[in-house]
């Protein structure tokens, strides 16, 4: 019985097809034109898919992995604004950049690059015309959520060592528990030496956590709702258990503080001037059993700060310079000297233009105001298992290329930057004369959240900016995932932008 099922199954279909050729081929050419219909329709269908994975040869299939491969390195290498600036930095010395303010004039064609205090990083391709005539921008920001340590921070529960913290960015607390921890950051002591701290990345070093109640103990805590099961305040991790011998009081501390002097040479009070950020320890990998995803830590937003900065290499100098702003501070409002709200990358205008020898305040204005941007940051990819929340036919999704939200916002488009129709016609030419896949999206369904970028703030220079960027699954969770040809679909939109702009 099982078997002649079985049988009927497979063999079925073919002895149907057998029959419809049979029954086509009695009208003789009749069979070649519904031959031909076919092969045109599949190749329509083809084309009409707009999974990017079905048009790429195979020689693009392999560039799509190799590109990734470097993004993932660049991920795994730079969990910090602070390490993705030196990275920026070492790679753009790499291609002929030099910084900004260590030349007095600047030509066409030159590369230069500027870094605000450590924590942010612009670079530029000087162009031929006037800079008053606009500049071709890419940005994105290097920030991602986390859990920062706090100033006062080393305690002693219990004989148990904790660093008492403070989130940073928009983050769902349960998440972060139970997981290995890394600490990167820097301590800078009162002489002003800076220490940099990594601790939990490689093979053998240990890693920290925040601990989680066991299940059999969780009736109460199972009865909150999930902003309440893990409080901010609880977020302290655990860094340590063997008291000191001879000491009296808070001997597990001790130990610690023992530990941090032998290998960083910083005291207690050092805590008061340091920058330590607590983040998911390990490196990025491949996602899913055909390697198509990356699974990884602060792609929100480094896999568009790393496309943008990788199209700003490919670009050939032109007639109106190119730039790539990468900031800090995003997730809490942009605020701060390196943030994109901070005077910093106006004041680059103004030094370059200074170094072209064509200053004047007037001329910033007009250059600022003639610039074209595109605001890069992820956007939220479809995802099946929880569809209610998007709107289909306005949703990005996985493998399909570039996302551009015109608007972003909460409710009634509130707080957008809505960019023109006329800029997203230019882009979306440009795009399509140089065969990139992109796609167009809202932020969830109407009324369902929201969410903004750095694009308004740039849109007060009154230069035309829409936001763009990766389709990104577990937004803000610990490990996010992007699609692999999402992100070479975005490198090579950002590398027709600064092209055809
Ligand atoms: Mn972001
Ligand atoms: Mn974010």
């Amino acid at each position: 019985m099982i078997r002649f099922l079985a049988f009927e199954k497979t063999k079925m279909p073919d002895l149907q097809k057998n029959y419809v050729k049979i029954a086509a081929s009695s009208s003789g050419m009749g069979y070649l034109m519904a031959e031909k219909k076919t092969a045109a329709k599949k190749a329509e269908k083809k084309e009409n898919n707009k999974n990017t994975w079905l048009k790429y040869t195979e020689t693009e299939v392999k560039e799509v992995f190799e590109v990734c491969e470097g993004y993932k390195a660049f991920i795994s290498d730079c969990k910090t604004e602070r390490e993705c600036v030196d990275e920026v930095v070492r790679q753009a010395k790499a291609e002929g950049y030099k910084d900004l303010f260590s030349v007095k004039k600047v030509k066409a064609g030159d590369k230069l690059y500027a870094t605000n205090m450590g924590k942010a990083v612009v670079l530029f391709i000087a162009g031929s015309s006037p800079l008053e005539t606009g500049m071709k921008i890419l940005g994105a920001h290097i920030d991602s959520p986390r859990i920062d340590i706090k100033q006062v921070a080393l305690y002693e529960d219990t004989e148990m060592a904790y660093l008492d913290t403070h989130y940073y960015g928009g983050i769902k607390k349960y998440q972060w528990v139970t997981l290995p921890l890394a600490i990167h950051g820097v301590f800078v002591k009162k002489d002003g030496t800076k220490v940099t701290v990594s601790i939990g990345e490689k093979e053998d070093d240990p890693v920290v956590g925040i601990s989680d109640l066991l299940v059999h103990l969780s009736a109460d805590q199972m009865e909150k709702k999930a902003s309440k099961v893990i409080e901010g305040e609880d977020l302290n991790v655990n860094v340590g258990s063997i008291p000191l011998a001879d000491e009296e009081k808070d001997a597990v501390k001790a130990n610690v503080l023992k530990i941090l002097k032998e290998q960083y040479d910083v005291v207690e009070e050092d805590f008061v001037s340091a920058e330590l950020e607590v983040v998911p320890a390990g490196k990025a990998r491949d996602y899913g059993l055909d390697r198509s995803m990356v699974y990884g830590y602060g792609q929100d937003d480094r896999v568009c700060a790393y496309t943008s900065m990788l199209a700003i290499f490919h670009a050939k100098a032109a007639e109106r310079t190119a730039a790539c702003i990468l900031v800090d501070k995003e997730e809490v409002g942009s605020i701060g000297a390196t943030g994109m709200h901070s005077r910093f990358f106006e004041n680059l205008v103004a030094e370059l233009m200074d170094r072209m020898g064509d200053y004047s305040e007037l001329k910033v204005r007009r250059a600022l105001a003639n610039s074209v941007m595109l605001s890069s940051d992820v956007s939220a990819a479809f995802d099946p298992n929880y569809p209610s929340v998007n709107e289909r036919k306005n949703t990005a999704y996985f493998g399909r290329g570039l996302v551009f939200n015109k608007y972003t916002g909460s409710r009634g488009k509130g707080g957008c930057n809505d960019a023109n129709a006329e800029f997203m016609a230019a882009i979306r030419a440009a795009l399509e004369k140089n065969k990139v896949a992109f796609q167009t999206s809202e932020l969830g369904k109407v009324d369902q959240g929201g969410g903004g970028t750095i694009a308004y703030i740039m849109a007060q220079y009154n230069m035309q900016v829409i936001d763009s960027g990766v389709p990104v699954l577990n937004m803000h969770a610990p490990w996010e995932i992007t699609s692999k040809s999402d992100i070479y679909e975005a490198m090579k939109g950002y590398e027709a932008f600064l092209k055809e702009m």
